[in-house]
Parts: structure tokens; sequence; C-alpha cells
């Protein structure tokens, strides 16, 4: 099996090592990731510029562009053999709720959709993660037991991890995403010459975050998986938006 690896925080971060390393024992491993730290790139695509790729001592690839861009020019032509799934993190920070309207680890999972097995995403709930080597483990457990070619493609797996010792977590629980609050305010400063400047402020706290979200699960020491989708037509006002029409 050929597990392609990739992020959003960049081919530095200890997080994407601690997954190759991990996925490594079962599968051979190509790591892509962006040469920087593109937490918040979502499905971001470079189009205007060369995308340009780098090997590293330790095998990783650096690319000049967003985790979309890796996952995108990897199966597209980088690789001389398609993967059969990616894998994208470890990312640090949860990606839950609607994180995942954001996030370029999901951003990376969601791009590998069309291959032979499911991508997954997977987060540890830590902005300075302790337990690394739980999500990694976790994510270990998973992609084994995703290697069932009888699984849908197109599935997509958000998973995120709580940043505990592994006896410490009390298994696996499926989870819908939950929901946040609107976003907090942006920070807004002055620059050197007085001009305003502003800096994304953090998300919103959690709202729709009751048993059976990612929220909950994670907060109550569960690994949470939660399936996406990546079809975004709200097929319930269907009707609803026809009849309006009508009346134009
Ligand atoms: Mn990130």
């Amino acid at each position: 099996m050929k597990i392609l690896i990739s992020n959003d925080d960049g081919y530095q971060s200890p997080g994407i090592a601690a997954l190759a390393n991990a996925l490594q024992q079962f599968s051979e491993v190509t790591v892509i990731a962006p040469d920087r730290d593109r937490s918040g790139a979502s499905n971001s695509l470079t189009l205007e510029n060369p995308i340009r790729a780098r090997q590293h001592e330790n095998g990783f690839i650096s690319v000049n562009g967003t985790p979309t861009d890796c996952v995108h020019v990897a199966i597209t032509g980088l690789l001389e053999e398609e993967p059969d799934m990616v894998v994208a993190g470890i990312n640090n920070g949860a990606n839950m709720g609607d994180d995942v309207l954001y996030s370029g680890t999901v951003a990376a999972a969601t791009e590998g959709r069309f291959l032979g097995l499911p991508a997954m995403a997977i987060s540890i709930n830590s902005f300075s993660p302790q337990h690394l080597e739980s999500a990694a483990r976790a994510a270990l457990e998973l992609v084994q037991r995703l290697s069932d070619p009888s699984l849908t493609t197109e599935m997509i797996l958000n998973v995120n991890v709580p940043d505990l010792p592994w006896s410490e977590i009390k298994g696996y629980q499926s989870t819908r995403l939950g929901h946040r609050h609107k976003a907090e305010p942006v920070y807004k400063e002055r620059d050197p010459r007085g001009h305003p400047i502003y800096w994304v402020g953090p998300p919103g706290a959690e709202q729709d975050a009751g048993p059976g979200t990612d929220f909950y699960a994670v907060r109550s020491g569960y690994v949470s998986v939660t399936p996406l989708k990546v079809d975004l037509t709200n097929h319930q006002q269907l009707q609803q938006t026809a009849a309006w029409l009508k009346d134009i």
C-alpha cells in the first residue's frame, strides 16, 4: 500500500514526522508538504506562479505552495505511481466544527478523495502537543482498518485526537461536526507608519458541542472520527429555491 502524507503546518512540523514514522510500519510512505506553515489555506490552489518541489535529506519533499497544491501536484504528475490514499496531519490544533472550512489539513485530505482508499485528516487538540505518539498510534490503527478495498472511495475522515497519553484515551467515537459561534473580532493595530493593520482573531467559542459532536467526543477523552462529504448543495432547500425563482 502506498500512502501520500501531507499537512498544512509545513514539512518541518513534528506532527508530520510522527505521522510518517507511524505509517512507515505499515506502508510505503511519501511526504509532500508545504515549505512553511500554511494553516488556514483551505482548498486554495496556486495558479499564477510556478510550483517548485525540493527533496530534503530525510526524503521529505517540500513545495512552495498550499496543502492542496502539494496533493494535487503529487497525484497528477509529480509521483510516478498514484498512491492508494492521502493522510494529512498530524495538525497542531484541533480541526472541529466550522474549522474544517478553513483547514488546510482537511483540504489536503479532500484533494485525495478520488484515490483508491478513503482519505484522512488527523489533528491533535493542542497547539503545543505533548502526546503526538497518541495521535500517531490512532492514525496507524485507523489506516490499518481502512486498508480494506471494499470501502468507498471519496470517503473523507476527519480525525481529532485528545492530547493525552494513550492509556488515558477512552477509544474511538464516530461523530458529526459541531458548530462554533461567530469568530472573535480581529485584532486591530497600527503599523509604524500609522496605517491600520488587522490580525485574524481566534475562532468562535463552541456552540453546538453536545453529545454526538466532535467537540464533545474529544472533550470526553475519545478519538473523534467524522465522515465528511464535499457536496455543498443544500438539498433540503432545492424545492424552496425553485419556487422562489418562479416569482421573478
Ligand atoms: Mn495547521
